[in-house]
């Protein structure tokens, strides 16, 4: 399958953490925090997705990609016209979308590429370019169907919008999510409106907040898709958005900062000259007091985001994803830092020296 830059541009998520050991301070001051993955104590200083999967499966666990061939109401005219800035969506439109591959052929055919780079025998099947719930339900449930009819896979993930999930698909998760599990990731990127008319989003933060909250409670994971650097937000504007998404129903969030690939608007405003994108120091900076700013328990899904060469444009530090775990590590142990540092002070249960 051939890399579609969507809501969630990276390929698989196959985010591999650094296990550093660090003096139990941190895990001493979370130790009056109930954490149902104490990842602290096992000297971690932040939920990491790859950690998480291991505690709650007992075993490694990969995603394999999916392309469906959903197209994006964003992208075909219906909600908007051409599709998010950052987002190379020009394949989306109804008469390119067809898979090459059956959905099986693409698990095997992921599988295999996996196998190669990871002892594991477990997938999650990753419903991932475009809108993934942008369909009846009828036709979902053949796609979800297929999917778990393989049998290395023991659980969905798919990627949608919030204007993308009338009841009928939440019950149909939710379904689901009683014998299988299911994460469904919300492309919210930031809570300011200002800048999801900037990206065309042709969406509110209100909608977001309804659909997260018609989504509590029925079993299935939520994810929030969060970027950093995006055009006119300044640090605290970007930290907001972490103590607004602290507050709302959310399991787990993706993060990265705003990177340029090819064949998009952000293209042409990058050579423009319109668009400033964040240094590496200055992202791991905010990243750090972002992820200060989540409760303990809310798992990290990813801390950065890259593209095939071939379609990325800058910029370029962000390629070096072991790069930045590493200084990611070391700028929080440095600080003394580590998930929900901050949102624990705020609610007093932690006091900040
Ligand atoms: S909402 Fe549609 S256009 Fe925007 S990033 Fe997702 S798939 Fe692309």
């Amino acid at each position: 399958m051939g890399f579609v830059p969507t809501c969630d541009s990276v390929p698989s998520l196959n985010l591999v953490y650094f296990k550093v050991v660090v003096p139990s301070t941190f895990a001493q001051q979370l130790s009056n925090y109930p954490l149902h993955y104490n990842w602290a104590e096992d000297g971690f200083r932040y939920l990491a997705y790859s950690f998480y999967l291991k505690q709650k499966f007992g075993k490694r666990v990969q995603r394999v990609s999916i392309d469906a061939g959903f197209t994006c109401p964003n992208a075909d005219g219906t909600v908007a016209k051409g599709g998010c800035t950052f987002c190379d969506n020009r394949s989306f439109s109804p008469s390119r979308r067809l898979p090459r591959q059956t959905i099986l052929e693409q698990i095997n055919a992921g599988i295999e590429g996996l196998k190669r780079r990871y002892k594991c025998d477990d997938f999650i099947a990753y419903f991932q370019p475009a809108t993934n719930t942008y369909a009846p339900v009828e036709k979902l449930r053949k796609f979800y169907d297929e999917a778990l009819s393989h049998p290395k896979v023991i659980g969905l993930a798919i990627g949608t919008r919030a204007d993308c999930v009338p009841e009928e698909v939440l019950d149909l998760l939710e379904e689901y999510a009683k014998t299988t599990y299911v994460t469904v990731e919300y492309g919210l990127q930031t809570i300011h409106q200002p800048t999801l008319d900037w990206m065309n989003r042709a969406e509110t933060f209100a909608q977001y907040v309804d659909a997260l909250r018609r989504s509590k409670g029925r079993g299935f994971e939520v994810c929030l898709h969060l970027m950093l650097g995006l055009p006119g937000e300044t640090k605290e504007m970007m930290l907001e958005t972490a103590e607004t998404v602290a507050e709302l129903p959310v399991d787990a969030v993706k993060i990265h900062n705003l990177y340029v690939v090819r064949r998009t608007e952000l293209e042409k405003q990058y050579e423009r000259g319109e668009i400033e994108l964040l240094g590496h120091n200055e992202y791991i900076d905010i990243l750090v007091d972002f992820l200060e700013r989540l409760p303990p328990q809310m798992v990290i899904e990813r801390i950065s985001g890259e593209a095939p060469g071939k379609y990325f444009i800058a910029p370029d530090w962000c390629q070096d994803k072991s790069n930045i775990l590493q200084t990611v590590e070391e700028t929080m142990e440095e600080r003394d830092s580590f998930q929900g540092k901050e949102f624990l002070a705020r609610q007093g249960k932690l006091e900040l020296k």
